[in-house]
């Protein structure tokens, strides 16, 4: 454990983080869904503070309009899944962290032995139909979900707590109709808003500073300004409300 300590030297001076702390890292299950531009910051981000098990879905292969802010991914690996060009880019980096991948596209049926045994899910999915399921089933299994987006210049970032904060069909009301628009996706700003998806990790898992909850934080990257923005539970609000009153007899 000394050698394996060594290498968090650096996280273990910081006031607040003791070895009891960085134990707990080292303990802990993330599950990251999503190896692309979010994900490769998010899995580089966790893998250096010492997350000990990092569970990564994605059904994707890398392709060249990847690497404009996919950091993780290399050429080499053109055409391979991006779930195994992710677990090589952990175990080079940092051997003592275990590694579960699985290459699929989850869906309302699949998802449940996915999410089994892990308590904090990052979302780094690139659609927000695909983000709107995962804040569902955060929400149904009272699992903690750091949600994160980008769009060109733009990204946000929420800790949404089940039980204890509002979701994102809350801040932002789930579309009725989902319109398949891509966005540009900017390293900088990716990255960016992959390190804060990150660092919420940390503070959830390690017990310390203050996560963004019922906040979100947005960031503009054209004119580099951070902004938070109080949000509060909708009771109305469709995934998360409990309004089963309403179809008492
Ligand atoms: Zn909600």
């Amino acid at each position: 454990m000394t050698s394996t300590l060594e290498r968090y030297r650096k996280n273990l001076i910081q006031e607040g983080i003791s070895e009891e702390t960085q134990k707990k890292l080292l303990n802990s299950k993330v599950l990251v869904m999503g190896a692309g531009g979010l994900g490769s910051g998010v899995i580089m981000n966790l893998a250096a503070l010492g997350v000990g098990q990092i569970k990564i879905i994605d059904d994707g292969i890398i392709e060249p309009e990847n690497f404009n802010r996919q950091l993780i991914h290399k050429i080499k690996n053109i055409s391979r899944a991006k779930v195994i060009s992710a677990k090589d880019w952990i175990q080079d980096f940092n051997p003592d962290i275990k590694v579960e991948l699985d290459k699929i596209k989850i869906n309302e049926l699949n998802y449940f032995n996915i999410i089994q045994g892990y308590d904090v899910i990052v979302d780094c999915f690139d659609s927000y139909e695909s983000k709107y399921m995962l804040n569902e089933i955060a929400v149904r299994h009272k699992k903690i979900l750091i949600h994160g987006a980008t769009k060109g210049f733009s990204g946000q970032v929420t800790t949404i707590v089940p039980d204890k904060t509002g979701c994102l069909s809350c801040v932002i009301p789930k579309p009725k109709l989902f319109k398949n628009q891509i966005f540009a996706q900017l390293s900088p700003i990716v990255s960016t808003i992959a390190s804060i998806q990150a660092q919420e990790v940390f503070k959830v898992l390690a017990g310390i500073g203050e996560p963004l909850l019922n906040k979100l934080l947005v960031f503009d990257g054209f004119t580099s300004q951070f902004k938070t923005l109080g949000f509060s539970k909708n009771m109305a609000c469709e995934t998360c409300s409990n309004n089963e009153f309403i179809f008492d007899n």
